[in-house]
């Protein structure tokens, strides 16, 4: 990981900063320990605003996939996307190769749209 300032509060401009240089920020609550992959105002488990960004893990398990037959503007059509459990945290990404649920992916690239960043995961040979 590159000298990244991981900063106290994590708002959208820091988090796909930091997706950009292929380190995935989360938050963490202090009050219930709920972790999301992505930045919020607040924990949406319990309401709770003393929460703190981590640096969540880049390797992890499929929870959910599925294939986008009917892409948006702008978009290739035909591809897949799944939800990671990242440690204890949740993201979606793109996969670049066929995955099945509960398979190890990692983050292995970042696609970007308009600027906006979203990771891409592949799997990891077990
Ligand atoms: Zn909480």
């Amino acid at each position: 990981m590159s000298q990244l300032e991981i900063p106290e509060f994590l708002d959208y401009a820091s988090w796909s900063e930091a997706l950009k240089d292929g380190t995935l920020l989360g938050q963490e609550c202090a009050d219930c320990g709920h972790q999301t992959a992505a930045p919020k105002a607040a924990c949406v488990r319990c309401g709770s605003r003393d929460i703190s960004t981590v640096e969540l893990e880049t390797t992890g398990e499929v929870y959910s996939e599925s294939t986008i037959a009917v892409s948006p503007i702008g978009f290739d059509a035909g591809f897949q996307i799944a939800i990671v459990q990242l440690g204890e945290a949740k993201t979606v990404g793109r996969v670049s190769d066929d995955v099945e649920i509960g398979d190890t992916v990692t983050l292995s690239d970042v696609f970007e749209h308009e600027g906006q960043p979203s990771p891409v995961f592949e799997s990891v040979e077990e």
